[in-house]
This record gives C-alpha cells, structure tokens and sequence, in this order.
C-alpha cells in the first residue's frame, strides 16, 4: 500500500443516527401477552453514525451531518460521535424522539425488529445542502437511504458542487434513479445491486454484468461488495475483483459500513482507487471478527498491520 503525506481532506458523511434496544428473551410474546426476557443491552447505530465513526478511527477528519432528537438517547449518541472525534456541529436536536430500532431475539437466534425513523426522518435537505456549500477541504461526501430521499440526493449534487467525490450506499434500496447522476462511487452490497439492477449477482461472472450495468448507468465507480468473496470493482478501466483478507468471522454487522468508511477515509488521504479498496477490504475484514457494530470498527493500525501482513 502506498503512503500519503499529505494533510487528509475531510470526510462528509450524511446518515443516520440509532439507538438499538435489544432484548434477549427465550420466546416472543403473543398478541396481548407479556413475557419476561433474559438481557437488554443498549447499542449505538445507524449507518450514518457507523460510517463516520468507521472513517474518524482510519485517521480521517470526519463531519457528521443528520439529527437525534432532544431525548436522552440524542445527547448519548451525540457524546459516542464526539469520542471518536467525529464533527457533530452538523448533528441538528430536533423535538421527538432519536431514531430507535427495537430488536427482540429469541433463544433460536430469531429475530424481530421495529425501527422508529425518529429525528432520521427529519434531516433537513435544505439545510444539509447549505452546509456542505460552505465548507472547504472536503474529499469525498457519502451518504446511505436511512435519511430522506431528498436529503441523500441534496447531499450528492452538494458534495459534487464543490468538488468533492460523491458516494451512494444505497442502503436500504430505494429509488436512487435521480441520486445516479451525481454519483462518483456507488457501494452497494450484492443483494442490493440486485434489487437496484433487477440483475442476478450470485456467481463472479453475474456480479460483473451487474457491476458494468451501472457503469452503463453513468457512474464511474462501482464496487460491489460481496462478503468472504471480496469485491467487484467496475471502473472506465475495466473491471477488477477485489480480494478479501481471510479471517475468522463472528459477526458479520457492520462489514459494509466498515468498508464504506475505509475506502472514504482512504480517498481523503490520497490513495489511489486501488489502494483505497484494500483499505476499504481490510476494515470490513476486521469489523467481522469482533461483535457488534462501532466496537468493531478497526483503527488505522490494526487495518495497516493486515495490509502489511499480506504484501
Ligand atoms: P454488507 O455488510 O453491506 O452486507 P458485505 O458483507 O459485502 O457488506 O461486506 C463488505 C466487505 O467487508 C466485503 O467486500 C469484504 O471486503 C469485507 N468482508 C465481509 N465479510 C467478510 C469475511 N467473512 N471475510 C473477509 N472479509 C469480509
């Protein structure tokens, strides 16, 4: 892997914020009936949340632009993003709940999950738009589908505005049609590939047509991710696979936006694609061997020491 001197430029991440209340139980409960359940622990989510935090701990300059709400779970989620020296100057408090996914898992393994959009639902496009405006030194601008619509898309035509490279995960799948056109780099998973493309991406070959069908679509990189099995790169160079770094996965939460941060936080310091994308596939790597979502995010050694190991 190459070494950039340069002063990093700043990463934008536009997303969400969520406070996960899990409760392990041994069964659900019926309509109408109250059960007991065994734990509860509270975790800090959100693919805007996980995305910047995966970027800051890569030793990028990081702003968070979205919202929580004036409750307690806000200002708990707010300190989590300050302690990993995240910007949240951009994090607007706004009344209502924070964004809260309520998740119950069975002794099965089972689980059922609710998610309150909360303080999501109400990033303003607007004002994010005039943020990113104003700011200078920006690198690249990424943003996912757990904000609105409207905000993704003002986040994507800000950020190529003023120059900086745009990134989609388009996570959820939505409707992103009129997202693509401001789009640098379009990170989706294999799955959502295939519910944005209506293509199969199951074997090598598939994830290929599939990665050149947005290609055609205008965007000039495409990288999509594939799990154990690496990824696909699709670029006006041609198409490339991206291998994985073998290690022993517990808990596969959080991979994605592991990667997605790494490979930000790679381009603002300056690495070519290529050399971005292991950044990118040593962070994901890492983030499956540990549980959870932000304590897995690896830090800039622990991904360079993996690089290391295999060049
Ligand atoms: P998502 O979490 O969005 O479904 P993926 O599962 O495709 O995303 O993982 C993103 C990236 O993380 C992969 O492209 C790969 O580089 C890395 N990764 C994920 N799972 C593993 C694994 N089991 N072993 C090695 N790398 C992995």
């Amino acid at each position: 892997m190459s070494q950039s001197a340069q002063v990093p430029l700043t990463v934008v991440v536009v997303g969400s914020l969520n406070v996960d209340l899990v409760v392990g139980l041994d069964r659900m409960p019926n309509e109408g009936e109250s059960v007991l359940g065994d734990t509860f622990e509270r975790h800090a989510g959100g693919k805007g949340l996980n995305q910047a935090i995966a970027a800051a701990r890569l030793a990028a300059p990081v702003r968070l632009l979205g919202a929580v709400g004036d409750d307690d779970s806000g200002a708990w989620l707010r300190a989590l993003v300050r302690a990993d020296h995240v910007d949240d100057t951009d994090v607007a408090t706004v009344p209502g709940p924070s964004g809260t996914a309520l998740i119950e898992v069975d002794a099965r393994g089972l689980n059922r999950i609710i998610v309150v959009p909360g303080a999501n639902a109400l990033v303003s496009a607007d004002a994010v738009s005039t943020s990113i405006r104003a700011m200078h030194g920006v690198g690249v601008v990424m943003t996912n589908g757990e904000v609105p619509l409207a905000v993704s898309r003002a986040a994507l035509a800000a950020g190529r505005a003023i120059g900086a490279l745009t990134m989609l995960n388009p996570a959820p799948v939505l409707d992103y049609r009129e997202h693509l056109v401001d789009v640098d780099i379009l990170v989706p998973n294999e799955h959502e590939a295939a519910a944005m493309s209506g293509l199969p991406t199951q074997t090598d070959a598939e994830a290929r047509a599939a990665a050149q069908y947005f290609s055609s679509q205008g965007v000039t990189n495409v990288v999509i991710t594939r799990g154990a099995s690496g990824a696909i790169w699709s670029s006006p160079a041609g198409i490339e696979e991206v291998a994985s770094f073998e290690v022993d996965a517990i808990d596969t939460v959080a991979a994605g936006d592991a990667f997605c941060g790494g490979l930000a936080a790679a381009l603002a310091h300056g690495l070519q694609f290529s050399d971005a994308l292991s950044w990118a596939s040593a962070a994901g790597a890492l983030a499956v061997t540990v549980k959870g979502a932000a304590p897995s995010l690896p830090m800039r050694a622990a991904v360079q020491e993996l690089i290391n190991q295999r060049s």
